[in-house]
């Protein structure tokens, strides 16, 4: 069976003080974390200060961003050794913003998959179509390829514990969440296209989020599919009485 996970994910949100107060807030009112896991994402300067806040309770650390090597000459970059040493369980990549934005491209994920395998954190992958490529037709084609690239390499001991967040970039910040039946579809692809790339165990143990626009109002809808086993949140996830509604959608 798959544990559940709703993780915040706080962008370039929240100062190290804010973490501190927000997970003093939250920390004792958090779900079993064999029941759900609750995981924050946070910036890598709030990191130190989340992970100090959130020592003995159910909460999980996860960062946004690292880069692909350890160490080494690159001004600026976050690296994936040091979160492991820090405390940090899970990094978050490929967001949208980041391929956008900092024009990451498929490459670079996986590389940034397999540095995070090789420090004992494990990826959150994140993948979605354009509003473009949906009215295209081609969501289902592009977001398998994403994932056929960002996992290349990989085992499948090390895909059935990773996670996987479905982002359409249309839902993304925008209030317009798909539909759960639009989510579950992707979700249940990309779930079969993990089955053709390793085999059914493997797709069976794989977490799916769904992410885009997801809130207290439709957590429940959400999660009530079989191939949606968690959420990656954004706006809600930044209010403690909205945080902690996601993590205890049960
Ligand atoms: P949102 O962001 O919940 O604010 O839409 C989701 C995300 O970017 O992970």
């Amino acid at each position: 069976m798959r544990t559940p996970i709703i993780a915040g994910n706080w962008k370039l949100h929240m100062n190290p003080a804010q973490t501190a107060e927000f997970v003093k807030n939250v920390k004792d009112k958090l779900p079993d974390s064999n029941k759900v896991e609750s995981v924050i994402a946070a910036p890598a300067v709030d990191l130190d200060a989340l992970i100090k806040a959130s020592e003995g309770s159910n909460l999980s650390v996860a960062a946004e961003n690292c880069y692909f090597e350890d160490e080494g000459a690159f001004t600026g970059e976050t690296s994936p050794k040091v979160l492991k040493e820090m405390g940090v369980k899970y990094c978050i990549i490929g967001h949208s913003e980041r391929r956008d934005y900092f024009h990451e491209t498929d490459e670079d994920i996986n590389k940034k998959a397999k540095a995070i395998f090789r420090n004992g954190l494990l990826p959150i992958i994140c993948c979605g179509e354009s509003l473009e490529t949906r009215e295209a037709g081609k969501e289902e084609e592009f977001v398998v390829a994403q994932i056929k690239k960002a996992l290349d390499g990989l085992t499948s001991e090390q895909v059935s514990s990773l996670v996987i967040a479905y982002e359409p970039i249309w839902a993304i910040g925008t209030g317009k969440t798909a539909t759960s039946d639009q989510a579950e579809e992707m979700c249940k692809t990309i779930r079969e296209s993990i089955a053709k790339l390793y085999n059914e165990e493997t797709a069976e143990n794989v977490r799916i989020q769904y992410g885009g626009s997801v809130k207290p109002a439709n957590v429940k809808e959400l999660m009530a599919k079989p191939n949606i086993d968690g959420g990656l949140v954004g706006g809600a996830s930044l209010e403690v009485e909205s945080f902690l509604s996601l993590v205890n959608y049960q």
